[in-house]
């Protein structure tokens, strides 16, 4: 089962776990978004994750 995070800009981030999961939206994150970087915590994140 693959997890995914949806960006309200409407950018993926797919992973095989968890943990890829967040590396890819922070990475997205920090180019897109980086005022958002400091603001939401990886519990935050776990939290947006969906089962795909
Ligand atoms: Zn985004």
């Amino acid at each position: 089962m693959a997890k995914q995070i949806n960006c309200e800009c409407g950018y993926v981030a797919r992973g095989e776990r968890e943990d890829e999961v967040i590396a890819r939206i922070r990475d997205h994150m920090r180019s897109d978004h980086p005022e958002l970087l400091e603001q939401v915590s990886d519990e935050d994140l776990r939290g947006w994750i969906e089962e795909t």
